[in-house]
């Protein structure tokens, strides 16, 4: 039964893909809207004074302690969701949306999607589906939906898979992020840059994780940043960075209000497809190689 849907999407797939190649012809060097061949590591926001605070893996209970932070400080940020977490913690989710947060898709069960996906569309797009299910009905209708890829893991043919879909096409996706990739420090010791899952890995307190974030928007002055919100620290690590960015007068905002995405916005039914000018990047993105132990889970 598996083999002949997966033929028969295989088919689907590639009557899109010529589709989608006719229309983008004559076009070298561009990329249709919708789900990217590659992933989008242009936000726009660098240098805007502007954070977009994106926190990933959830829903689990501490999300709770980092929704308390940004309700104090009423700031909203956007919330990359994994199916079976939020399935484990519905009334997580729940508060989530009813707190004014943009809910993101961040698959269903956090794979590394390498090109066994590929080979079986069905299996790409049980990954995609079930979370869409679990965040669409909660936002307001016309949301713009994103999608970010579990370890930044991205390959050409997943955005032909999922475009084929008249859902997941809505996707803006795959999202990066500009600020939280990694923990570097200088030549003096001081940590300059942070990841949150390798300070708690490294037993750091969320106060010193905190001065590498602070230290990497400052000099990157805004973008997209990285963090996750089911470690028993994320709350107090965002309790340490939200209220130094108040002082010095960023702006905070929701993917769905980052500019530089709106191209990549699937265009209304029936209008002409549109093919938009390719975002600059090289190629995938880095596959991060982080040791499991490191992970979330
Ligand atoms: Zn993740």
């Amino acid at each position: 039964m598996r083999k002949v849907l997966a033929a028969a999407l295989t088919l689907a797939v590639a009557v899109a893909g010529t589709s989608a190649l006719a229309q983008g012809r004559g076009n070298a060097g561009t990329k249709l809207a919708w789900f990217q061949r590659h992933t989008i590591f242009h936000s726009g926001l660098v240098g805007s004074h502007t954070v977009a605070l994106t926190f990933d893996d959830g829903p689990n209970r501490h999300t709770l302690e980092v929704l308390a932070v940004l309700k104090n400080y009423d700031i909203k940020a956007t919330f990359f969701i994994v199916g079976r977490m939020a399935r484990a913690n519905p009334r997580v989710l729940d508060e989530i949306a009813a707190q004014g947060h943009l809910l993101a898709n961040h698959s269903n069960t956090h794979p590394f999607m390498g090109s066994s996906y590929d080979a079986d569309p069905q299996k790409l797009i049980e990954q995609v589906k079930p979370v869409n299910n679990e965040i669409a009905p909660l936002m307001p209708r016309d949301t713009q939906l994103f999608f970010r890829a579990p370890f930044g893991a991205w390959r050409f043919a997943h955005a032909t898979i999922l475009n084929a879909d008249p859902t997941l096409k809505r996707y803006i996706g795959p999202i990066y992020w500009d600020v939280g990739g990694e923990i570097r420090m200088d030549a003096q010791g001081y940590v300059m840059s942070s990841a949150d899952w390798e300070c708690w890995h490294k037993r750091w307190p969320a106060q010193v994780c905190a001065k590498g974030y602070l230290r990497e928007i400052r000099r990157e002055n805004g973008g997209v940043v990285l963090m996750h919100c089911i470690h028993s620290q994320s709350g107090a690590l965002v309790a340490d960075v939200v209220p130094a960015l108040i002082e010095e007068g960023y702006r905070f905002v929701r993917l769905d209000q980052v500019p530089a995405y709106d191209k990549y916005k699937t265009p209304p039914e029936k209008a002409p497809l549109v093919a938009v000018a390719d975002a600059g990047d090289t190629g995938n993105a880095p596959e991060q190689g982080w040791p499991a132990s490191v992970l979330p889970y």
